[in-house]
């Protein structure tokens, strides 16, 4: 729960019309776009001016949420965003801890004299807001939007847009309230979203059941030819080249999912997904239970995120990143 004055002083922020930017990780997954295109038409509501800003642009397959299409995206509009970050009153931070996670976008939040709000629920927040409502203990930030909303004594201004974003966000960072951190609490909230207008089969099918037939054919590749489990460890990983993600032609998000297979195995409780792009190797860690991948993600890949869900990247070829991941656990078993 968060303390007292955090709403307060949300409150005391908002209490006038203000020129506000949303903004969230780059690579937006659907908590972020959940999230932050439900508090847009949250505070829009409010009587605010309202931008949301990503940094790079999300994949097809959420070009179905509500108001997606009014997403500004930093890559293709640099000048235009630039203008309205510095222009902005209050910027919020949403599902991300560090300025770092947006890129070179970051860097334009962090130039602008705005009031910075971070709503979020990732480990070790940067303290550049002046106001934080932080807490790991929380599904995802479309839980927190949603308990914030309530807090707020505003949750008659929840349509059913923002339940279908809510929804979505929570849907997706749960793995489809399978993760521990679907809570009691979760449950509830899900059940008003759905009550306000959510509607949990067609998020579903428009979220999982809208693959190419491509990208399902490229997620069984993975799986037969590229999936390796390290011997006598209970880890195993899938490494991709960029030249095989052309092949298949893979276009950026259409990995989202693959990292959780290898978890499916009763005995493997971490694994990892590496994929090239442009000289970079990006890596999505998953694990079980007790087993903490966001130490992995901090100390060896200049990453972070959360016990069981973890990113990170290395600038080293992928033969050798995989060969870093492997030594970690040979050299300690
Ligand atoms: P994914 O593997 O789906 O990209 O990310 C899993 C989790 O790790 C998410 O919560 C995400 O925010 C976090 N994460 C992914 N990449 C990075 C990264 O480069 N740095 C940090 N700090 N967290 C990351
Ligand atoms: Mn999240």
């Amino acid at each position: 729960m968060f303390q007292k004055n955090t709403v307060t002083e949300l409150q005391e922020l908002l209490s006038k019309p203000k020129k506000i930017v949303v903004t969230s990780h780059k690579n937006p997954d659907g908590d972020a776009l959940g999230s932050s295109l439900a508090w847009t038409k949250f505070l829009t509501k409010l009587g605010h001016s309202v931008d949301y800003i990503s940094p790079n642009d999300m994949p097809d397959y959420y070009h179905w949420l509500p108001l997606s299409k009014q997403t500004i995206i930093y890559e293709k509009a640099k000048d235009y965003a630039k203008n309205l970050v510095y222009g902005a009153d209050i910027v919020f931070s949403l599902d991300y801890n560090a300025l770092g996670r947006m890129d070179e976008f970051g860097d334009v939040v962090k130039a602008s004299k705005a009031n910075k709000v971070m709503i979020d629920h990732h480990l070790y927040p940067e303290e550049y807001p002046i106001l934080t409502y932080s807490d790991t203990s929380k599904s995802s930030t479309g839980e927190m939007i949603y308990e914030m909303i309530y807090a707020m004594g505003e949750e008659d201004k929840i349509d059913s847009d923002i339940a279908t974003l809510l929804y979505t966000a929570i849907l997706t960072d749960t793995g489809s309230f399978a993760f521990s951190c679907t809570t009691q609490r979760v449950h509830e909230i899900v059940g008003v979203l759905v009550s306000k207008g959510a509607d949990p089969d067609a998020v579903q099918n428009y979220v999982y059941n809208c693959f190419t037939e491509n990208r399902l054919r490229f997620f069984g590749y993975c799986l037969v030819n590229k999936m390796k489990l390290i011997p006598n460890t209970k880890i195993a990983y899938i490494g991709v080249s960029e030249k095989e993600l052309e092949e298949f032609g893979i276009k950026d998000g259409e990995t989202e999912g693959l990292a959780n297979y290898p978890l499916k195995i009763a005995d493997i409780h971490a694994c990892a997904f590496f994929r090239e792009k442009d000289k970079q190797i990006r890596i999505s860690f998953r694990s079980k239970a007790d087993f903490d991948v966001n130490v992995i993600a901090r100390e060896h890949f200049n990453g972070g995120g959360h016990k069981n869900a973890s990113g990170g990247m290395s600038r080293d070829t992928l033969e050798n990143t995989i060969l870093k991941f492997e030594n970690l656990f040979i050299s300690n078993s």
